[in-house]
């Protein structure tokens, strides 16, 4: 029997689930939290697809809550914290997202610490490096960059996971510091669904599918599979590398025309909606005024989000699935479980 428990929050997430996987294949115990008891048994039915689920026990717990914290993080050898709202619409309120993400983040720290346990390693984003730079840089991003949030055009999403991220370091270097603290960054993550339950990673792959677009705007977005993502997860959890490691879970920046073409290139004629065709610039700007969504995309029009993650290719030793596979492994999920 395995013997290291560790505590995934928001286990009934897409990226989550898939942690639970890897870690449960490489013999760790697994507590996941959830907000409603009901989630318990359609992640238990998932993840027993793929994995013994012997070792795995659910808890309770709600972000915005103090309550059951300090009983989730009890016997545990560390924490994945993955859990904050993961939105497909922008809230009228930024708080909805920025509380839970901030808030819930140095609850579950607190816990963690006054527990003594000795690892914890945050689910953080690419939305807290790379965004509110000047349009002019044309230098990749890095570990060392982080989002300006005084820049105009950043969403209250990216202001959550970046002020999540900096409570979180914050945190450790002032109140605890013997607490082994990373952040793991993924890009857009892709890659295959689990269940139907798919969270709002899958909604442009939705939409491609369905034919929603006619044609794909100039936008590219760095990516990475959620196989690569859990995988990150369980090595920044056992690396000896010093605490404070932050690492870009990214394989490679995408346009989304390219997406798309090799979705329809893999799949076939099951994925005949999907566009091929690049959408001119002023088409997105007139939707633009009538839809908030099409009104965010143009902030990033014909904008290269290029990536350097070669220091946590480094430090991790990852060999990350390219961007091509991991769409079109979304697409074949999505189909399959009949949710286009
Ligand atoms: P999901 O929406 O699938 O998962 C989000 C999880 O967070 C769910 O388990 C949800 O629980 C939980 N959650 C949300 N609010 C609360 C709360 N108040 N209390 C407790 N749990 C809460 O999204 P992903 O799996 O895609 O995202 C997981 C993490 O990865 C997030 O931190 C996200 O910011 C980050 N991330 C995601 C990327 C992506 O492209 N998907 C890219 C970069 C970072 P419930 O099921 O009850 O709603």
């Amino acid at each position: 029997m395995p013997t290291e428990r560790v505590l995934i929050t928001g286990i009934s997430g897409f990226i989550a689930k898939h942690c639970a996987l890897e870690l449960l294949n490489a013999g760790y115990r697994v507590r996941g939290t959830v907000r409603s008891a009901g989630a318990r048994d359609a992640v238990r039915t998932t993840l027993a697809k793929h994995a013994d689920v012997i070792a795995l026990e659910f808890v309770e717990a709600d972000l915005l809550k103090d309550e059951q914290w300090p009983a989730a993080v009890e016997d545990c050898s560390a924490v994945l914290h993955v859990a904050s709202p993961f939105p497909s619409s922008r809230p009228k309120d930024e708080n909805v997202l920025i509380r839970p993400a901030v808030d819930g983040t140095l609850r579950v720290l607190r816990a963690a610490a006054a527990a003594r346990v000795p690892r914890f390693v945050q689910t953080s984003s690419t939305v807290a490096v790379m965004y509110g730079h000047p349009p002019e840089r044309t230098a990749p991003f890095t570990e060392t960059d982080w989002t300006p949030l005084e820049s105009p055009g950043v969403t209250a999403y990216a202001k959550s996971k970046t002020l999540a991220e900096r409570a979180a370091r914050d945190f450790v270097e002032r109140d605890r510091p013997g607490l082994h603290y990373a952040s793991v960054n993924p890009g857009f993550v892709l890659g295959p669904a689990l269940d139907r339950d798919v969270g709002a990673s899958a909604e442009i792959i939705q939409m491609f599918l369905k034919g929603k677009y006619p044609a794909c705007p100039r936008i590219s977005f760095p990516c990475v599979d959620v196989r690569d993502v859990a995988k990150m997860h369980r090595l920044a959890l056992e690396t000896d590398a010093p605490s404070g490691g932050r690492y870009l879970a990214v394989s490679e920046s995408i346009w989304m025309l390219d997406m798309a073409r090799a979705i329809k290139a893999s799949l076939g004629p099951v994925a005949r909606k999907v566009p091929t065709r690049p959408m001119p610039d002023w088409v997105l700007r007139i939707v633009a005024i009538f839809d908030p969504v099409a009104r965010q995309a143009v902030h990033d029009l014909g904008r290269w989000y290029g990536i350097d993650n070669s220091q946590t290719r480094r430090a991790l030793r990852m060999e990350f699935i390219p961007a091509s596979k991991a769409a079109s492994d979304m697409a074949e999920s999505l189909v399959r479980l009949g949710v286009v």
